[in-house]
C-alpha cells in the first residue's frame, strides 16, 4: 500500500555518505530526516556505560526498553533530529565515538534488537513526509517507501570521506585503521542473518565514489520528482 506521506529510503554501507545527503536532501525538501544508525549507536553508547555485554540480546533489550529513550524530529537541531536517553541529550561525540563505533555492528545483529529498533522507526515515520538512513529502511523499515536509495561508494573513497570527516573534528586515524574498520563493519552488516545489509529490489543504487554530495542530492532530488509525477 502506497504510505500516506512521502518516504524516503536512504541505505548503503558504512561511511557511504547517507547521513550527510539525508540530511541535506530532507533540509531542501522540507521534510523530517532520521538517522536511524543513531539509534544502534546510543544502544551501544547504553551498553558501554552500563557495562552491558554486546552479545547480550535479553539484557540490550531491556537497557533500551528503560533508558526511556525519546526520539524528536527536529530540523533545528545539529544532528537535524534529537536524542534523549538516560536523561541526557546523545550528541556527534558520543554517536562517533570510537568505542560506539566499535560494538555498535554486533549489537545491531541482534533480531530483537533490531524489532524494538524497527518498531519505533515506523511510528516514527508517521510523523509526516520522511527521509530516513540506514541499512535496512528501503528492504525491511518502510517496504512501500515511494523513493529507495541504495548508496554505495568504493572503500578507498569511504576512507578518505571519514578521514577528512574526523580530521575537522580533531582526530587523526590512519588510512590503514579506519579501512579495517568500515571493512569489517561492512562485513558484519552483510553477512548477519537478521535484516542484513543488501539493496531493496526497486532500490536505485547510486554509487558516488566520484560525486560530491551536492550532486547526490540532486539526483535523488530527480529520482523524488519522477516518483511524485
Ligand atoms: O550508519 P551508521 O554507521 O551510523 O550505523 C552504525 C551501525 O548501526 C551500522 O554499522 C549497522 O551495524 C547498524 N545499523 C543497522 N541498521 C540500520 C542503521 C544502522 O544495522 N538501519
Amino acid at each position: 500500500m502506497t504510505p500516506a506521506h512521502l518516504q524516503i529510503a536512504i541505505d548503503g554501507p558504512a561511511a557511504s555518505g547517507k547521513t550527510t545527503v539525508a540530511h541535506g536532501l530532507a533540509r531542501n525538501l522540507h521534510i523530517l530526516y532520521l538517522d536511524t544508525g543513531a539509534m544502534y549507536r546510543t544502544l551501544a553508547f547504553l551498553a558501554l556505560q552500563t557495562r552491558t555485554e554486546a552479545d547480550n540480546e535479553i539484557a540490550l533489550v531491556h537497557l533500551w526498553d528503560a533508558a526511556g529513550v525519546k526520539i524528536s524530529l527536529d530540523a533545528e537541531a545539529p544532528l537535524g533530529f534529537r536524542i534523549v536517553a538516560a536523561g541526557r541529550e546523545i550528541d556527534e561525540a558520543i554517536l562517533q565515538s570510537n568505542q560506539v563505533t566499535a560494538v555498535v555492528s554486533t549489537i545491531a545483529a541482534h533480531p530483537r534488537v533490531r524489532d524494538a529498533m524497527v518498531r519505533s522507526q515506523r511510528e516514527i515515520a508517521l510523523q509526516g513526509p520522511v527521509v530516513m538512513a540506514g541499512r535496512d529502511i528501503g528492504t525491511v523499515v518502510l517496504p512501500s517507501a515511494q523513493v529507495k536509495i541504495f548508496l554505495t561508494a568504493s572503500v578507498e573513497a569511504r576512507v578518505a570521506r571519514r578521514r577528512a570527516q574526523l580530521q575537522e573534528a580533531g582526530v587523526d586515524v590512519s588510512v590503514h585503521q579506519l579501512s579495517q574498520e568500515i571493512e569489517e563493519r561492512d562485513r558484519l552488516d552483510r553477512e548477519r542473518a537478521a535484516s542484513p545489509l543488501v539493496p531493496a529490489p526497486d532500490a536505485h543504487v547510486i554509487d558516488s565514489s566520484a560525486m560530491t554530495a551536492d550532486e547526490v542530492i540532486a539526483e535523488i532530488e530527480r529520482v523524488v520528482a519522477l516518483a511524485r509525477a
